[in-house]
């Protein structure tokens, strides 16, 4: 036991007046954790990094009617305390007192699932034993109570003593006995015996005695779960149904995005129009609205179409499809030597490769975690988004595809995507049949019951996505931007700025040109391959201010511009250059994070870079 006990014991007396009381949530993964976190603390709650981990936590608070205000910090999920993966070993020391950065809590609140019981339940014996008050959240009571399941809350209370309350995260019912609990003079658990703890077939042997106990009636899968799983998972149908689904996405994120993207470009161009009209003609204007607004701009255009696609993978990961596209992709990941574990974090790198990387944490395997670290980049990013949506729309022509279903530019996307997938799968085949070579371990992963998304939580998460990404714009983006169009504008000629092609930026992009110009390239994309390092996505505000500062006045757009500079053949081995490129610097910093040292990150850009490179001088050099 923890000699730090005191804390709790304060807490339990009087009510922390100066600093608020902090309260951890805690639970196996997919309980309702965040749900409930988001439901407590609204936007009143931002994300942390612990120092030296890669794991991610949220605090926020919580305002009580009637009582002092709550702080809450929301840990990931685990169905155990042994301090196996970084998970769980972060939610040890934290529940510890042990968390460098973080005060121990003053109270716990597990959430678990109702519905779930027997694998759900084992937890709580580790979290009672440390003797902090806890209150016991059986979560999903609508679910439970729909599926014909029961469970008694106060006998299970009298067992585990402590308190425990049925609820509904996702509709908000039941809460009393939380506001009750975090508001009030809360206590410390009654002693009760507990299964020795490392010991796992004696904690599941407990946790079902003490819920027979309770009288839990476990609820029988739903009609609907047992039919659709006979679908999705269906060895004709299932992959059939993936592959329409993947479609369906690619092509709504281009039409329905659309409508939206271009108010904010005339939104950007009418409002830099504006500005110039507003200021006198001064170095600072040009800074402002040439480099500043419409190196932005550029990027942020590309907000509805990133937020779209987020919004997709959140809502399929959380009506349950998501569990069964994996276990339909298992085959093909087994086909290439990684396992089913590695195909969330393939998944997710769709949106971003630094979570992505960060989810392969859970794959126990050290060599097939190294595997999936290293072949995510090449999953399509939302970072690829913008300049793949700029090229395509500049060079490809839209035309209707099998009898008007699809269009050519949705296709063209589709076969960037598939490019990116195919590059991961054949590097997988590589490294897994040389020197990352392993046994494979089979594909165990729940499959969660299908729920109707919460809209709570998918609004939430969307406005964190956002969050980032104009966090983004606003720092990275903004700083190259700045820079960029600094090195633009000097030196000096009779104290104005040079014509661009003279400028610094213009004389390093013609340095390089001799390396890029077999791929099609010239010296203005070459400055937009250099600040792109950076960011994939800066290149669109590289452009933006490049052609912005070039045409001055002239209103053609920034597609036109390009349509001018760049052939076909030489937009094909742009788009390939940037479907294969190692054009990332948090990537870079997160696998040196995660494999402890410089080694891993180092191969991996050299062999990403060398192949697009490569890739693209065929591409170029075939097609003119
Ligand atoms: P976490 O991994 O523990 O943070 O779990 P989440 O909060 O992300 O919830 C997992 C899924 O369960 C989401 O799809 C939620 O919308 C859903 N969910 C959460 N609470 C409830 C609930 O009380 N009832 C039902 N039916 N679904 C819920």
């Amino acid at each position: 036991m923890n000699d730090r006990a005191e804390t709790p014991a304060a807490a339990a007396t009087a009510p922390a007046a100066a600093s608020k009381r902090l309260v951890a949530i805690v639970g196996p993964p997919n309980s309702g954790k965040s749900t409930l976190f988001n439901r407590l603390t609204g936007l009143r709650q931002k994300v942390a990094n612990f120092p030296g981990v890669t794991v991610e936590h949220r605090v926020g608070r919580a305002h009580l009617h009637g009582h002092h205000d709550v702080d809450l910090v929301d840990l990931p999920g685990i169905y155990s305390m042994r301090p196996r993966s970084e998970d769980e070993r972060v939610t040890h020391d934290v529940l510890h007192g042990e968390m460098p950065g973080l005060r121990r809590p003053d109270a716990v609140m597990l959430v678990v699932d109702s519905t779930n019981l027997s694998r759900h339940l084992p937890l709580a014996a580790s979290i009672l034993s440390l003797g902090l008050p806890t209150l016991v959240l059986l979560n999903m009571a609508d679910d439970l109570a729909q599926r014909g399941g029961e469970v008694d809350a106060e006998k299970l209370a009298l067992q585990l003593g402590t308190p425990v309350a049925l609820i509904s995260a996702a509709k908000g019912e039941g809460l009393g006995a939380v506001t009750r609990f975090l508001g009030g003079g809360i206590a410390l658990p009654r002693p009760v015996e507990l299964p020795v703890l490392q010991d796992v077939p004696q904690c599941r042997q407990w946790a079902r005695q003490i819920s027979s106990g309770a009288d839990y009636l476990t609820p029988a899968p739903s009609a609907w779960t047992r039919r659709l799983d006979g679908l999705f998972l269906h060895p004709v149908w299932g992959p059939l149904v993936f592959i329409l689904v993947v479609g369906a996405v690619f092509q709504s994120i281009f039409s329905w995005a659309r409508p939206m993207m271009e108010a904010i470009e005339e939104f950007v161009a009418w409002s830099g129009g504006w500005l110039t009209s507003q200021l006198p003609d001064t170095l600072w204007r040009s800074l402002l609205v040439e480099g500043v607004w419409s190196g932005v701009g550029a990027v942020i255009v590309f907000l509805p179409q990133i937020l779209l696609l987020f919004l997709f993978i959140v809502v399929l990961e959380d009506s349950g499809y998501l569990a069964r596209a994996a276990l339909i992709a298992d085959r093909t990941m087994a086909r290439v030597g990684l396992q089913g574990k590695s195909f969330i974090p393939l998944l997710s790198a769709y949106a971003c490769a630094v979570p992505a990387i960060m989810a392969t944490r859970t794959i126990e395997s050290k060599r097939d975690r190294i595997a999936t670290i290293l072949i995510a980049p090449f999953m399509t990013c939302s970072a690829r988004l913008p300049v793949y949506t700029l090229i395509i729309a500049a060079f490809i022509p839209e035309q209707p595809l099998l009898g008007g279903l699809f269009g050519t530019r949705a296709a063209s996307m589709l076969g960037l995507y598939v490019l990116g997938f195919v590059a991961a799968v054949v590097t997988a085949r590589l490294l897994k049949s040389s020197i990352l070579k392993s046994e494979r371990t089979p594909f165990v992963l729940e499959m969660p019951p299908y729920r109707r998304p919460n809209l709570r939580s998918v609004a939430l998460r969307l406005w964190e996505r956002a969050l980032a990404f104009l966090q983004r714009a606003g720092t990275v983006i903004l700083a190259v931007t700045i820079v960029l169009w600094c090195l633009a504008s000097v030196p000096f000629v009779d104290g104005q700025p040079p014509p661009i092609e003279q400028s610094l930026a213009g004389t390093l992009g013609r340095a390089i040109e001799p390396l890029i110009e077999p791929l099609g390239f010239n010296w203005k994309i070459g400055i937009g391959l250099i600040t792109s390092l950076a960011a994939r996505e800066v290149i669109v505000g590289t452009l933006g201010t490049i052609y912005g500062m070039e045409a001055e006045g002239d209103p053609r757009g920034l597609q036109a511009a390009l349509q001018q500079d760049l052939s076909f053949a030489g937009a094909v081995a742009l788009l390939i250059f940037f479907a294969f490129a190692m054009q990332c610097m948090s990537t870079l910093a997160v696998v040196r994070r995660e494999t402890g040292g410089w080694k891993w990150p180092a191969v991996q850009f050299v062999f990403m870079s060398g192949l697009a490179y490569v890739c693209a001088l065929v591409t170029f050099q075939v097609l003119s």
